[in-house]
C-alpha cells in the first residue's frame, strides 16, 4: 500500500490544488458516474475488497462510487435501508442490506474484507441530534461490533467517521470563533449524545489499534455538503441542504420567503463533498494514527450561507428567523494546520462554487419531483 501522506515517498509535500466541484459526477445515469475520473488520485491495489458500511446514505454514496472509478474488482456496499432507498446504488458493487447493529450483520458484512469504511450511522442534522440522542449513541453497536469483525476477521485498514461534534462545546460559545484543533475535543465535554457516541467510538479504534494491532485511521469531519444527500424536509437534513430547498421552494412558489433557524449569526464551516471523498481516502491510506480534521476552514455566518445560496438559487429572500428551533453551537471552524502538515492538502473547494452544483441538483429534483406530482394528480383526476 502506497503511504500517500504529504511528507511520503519523494519527500515533498503535494500541493493544494484549486478545485472546481466536478459536473461529471452528477450524470443521473450511476454507471456514467463510476466512469469518470476518479477523485482520489492515491495509487491504490485494486484486488483489495472494499467495505463500505452506511454505502446508502450521502458519503457512503459517493465514495463506493469513487473506488469503482479507480476499478476496485469487489466493492461491497452495505446499508441498513433497502437497496432502492439508497441515494446511490451502483450496479457494479455488491450491494447488501444489513443491520450493523447486529454482531452478526457485522461479521457476514466484513467477510474477506481487506479495507473498511465505516460511515454508518444513525444521525441527521441539529434537529435530529437534540432531539434523538439514544438513537444516535446506540449507533456504538454499529462501530463496535464493526471493529469486533474487523479485528478477527484480519481487516487490513479500518476506517471510521468522527464529527466535529466531539469537541468541548465550551469552545465554541462565541460566533467569532477559534479554529478547533485536534487537541481541543480534551477535557471532554462534547455534544451531547451523538458526539459522545463519536468521542467513545474513537477511542474504541485507538485501543483495538493499540490492543490488538488493527490499523484503524480515524477523520473528524466538518459540515458536510453536496448532491445526492438529505435535502427533503424528513428532520434528518443539514443546513446548507435545508436552507437551499427552502430557497428553492420560495423561488417556485413565487413567495420568495425563507425562515432561518437561530438568529443567523452562529458560524460554521462547510466541506464539499468531492473533498470529503478524496480526504477519507487521503487519511486511509496515510500513516496518522490520531483522529484528524477533515473540514473546510472558510468560516461564515448562517446569514452569508444564505447569500451565497441566494446567489447560487439565483433568487431574493425575504429572511424570518425561529428562535425556538434548534441552532447548535454559536460558532464551529477547522484548524486545518495538522492535515496541512500530515497531508499537504486541506479541502480545496469554495463555498460559492460548491453550492452552486448543490443548489442546482436540489432545484433539478425539486422541480422533477414537483412535476411527477403534478402528473399523479392529473392522472387520478381523469
Ligand atoms: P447519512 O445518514 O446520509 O448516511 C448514514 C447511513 O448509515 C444511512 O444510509 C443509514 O441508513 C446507514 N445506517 C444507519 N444505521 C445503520 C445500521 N444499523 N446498519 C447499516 N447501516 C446503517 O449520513 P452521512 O452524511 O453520509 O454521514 C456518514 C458518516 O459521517 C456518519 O457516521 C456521520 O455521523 C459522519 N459525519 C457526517 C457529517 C455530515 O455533515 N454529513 C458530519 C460529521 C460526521
Amino acid at each position: 500500500m502506497t503511504d500517500i501522506s504529504g511528507k511520503s515517498t519523494n519527500g515533498q509535500l503535494s500541493l493544494n490544488k484549486a478545485a472546481e466541484p466536478r459536473t461529471d459526477l452528477l450524470s443521473p445515469d450511476p454507471t456514467d458516474r463510476t466512469r469518470a475520473e476518479p477523485i482520489f488520485q492515491g495509487e491504490v491495489d485494486p484486488d483489495k475488497t472494499v467495505v463500505v458500511c452506511g454505502a446508502g446514505g450521502f458519503i457512503g454514496g459517493h465514495l463506493v462510487a469513487d473506488l469503482l472509478r479507480q476499478d476496485f474488482s469487489e466493492v461491497r456496499a452495505v446499508d441498513i435501508k433497502p437497496p432502492n432507498q439508497w441515494f446511490q446504488k451502483f450496479p457494479q458493487a455488491d450491494n447488501r442490506s444489513l443491520d450493523l447493529r447486529e454482531k452478526e450483520s457485522c461479521y457476514r458484512a466484513l467477510e474477506n474484507a481487506d479495507h473498511v469504511y465505516n460511515l454508518a450511522a444513525d444521525m441527521g442534522g441539529m434537529g435530529f441530534i437534540e432531539n434523538n440522542k439514544a438513537l444516535c449513541m446506540l449507533s456504538v453497536t454499529i462501530n463496535t461490533h464493526l471493529l469486533m469483525a474487523a479485528r478477527d476477521m484480519d481487516v487490513e485498514r479500518f476506517f471510521y467517521s468522527s464529527s466535529a461534534c466531539v469537541y468541548n462545546q465550551e469552545l465554541q460559545d462565541t460566533a467569532d470563533v477559534e479554529p478547533l484543533a485536534e487537541a481541543d475535543a480534551y477535557p471532554a465535554l462534547a455534544e451531547d449524545g451523538y458526539g459522545w457516541e463519536k468521542l467513545f467510538s474513537e477511542r474504541m479504534c485507538r485501543h483495538f489499534r493499540e490492543d490488538f494491532d488493527l490499523t484503524t485511521r480515524v477523520a473528524r469531519y466538518h459540515n458536510v455538503y453536496g448532491p445526492f444527500g438529505t435535502y427533503d424536509g424528513g428532520g434528518r437534513e443539514k443546513a446548507p441542504a435545508a436552507l437551499t430547498r427552502k430557497a428553492v421552494e420560495a423561488k417556485l412558489s413565487g413567495s420568495g420567503d425563507i425562515v432561518i433557524w437561530g438568529d443567523g449569526t452562529q458560524t460554521r464551516s462547510f466541506m464539499y463533498i468531492d473533498d470529503c471523498v478524496d480526504g477519507t481516502q487521503r487519511i486511509m491510506h496515510s500513516g496518522i494514527t490520531d483522529p484528524i480534521n477533515l473540514g473546510s476552514d472558510e468560516l461564515v455566518t448562517i446569514n452569508e450561507l444564505v447569500d451565497v445560496i441566494e446567489q447560487a438559487a439565483e433568487v431574493d429572500l425575504e429572511r424570518a428567523y425561529d428562535r425556538t428551533k434548534p441552532q447548535g453551537v454559536d460558532g464551529r471552524n477547522s484548524d486545518n494546520t495538522k492535515i496541512l502538515d500530515e497531508l499537504g492538502w486541506a479541502p480545496p473547494t469554495a463555498l460559492r462554487d460548491g453550492m452552486e452544483v448543490t443548489a442546482e441538483w436540489i432545484e433539478q429534483q425539486m422541480r422533477t419531483h414537483r412535476e411527477a406530482e403534478t402528473t399523479s394528480r392529473f392522472a387520478v383526476a381523469h
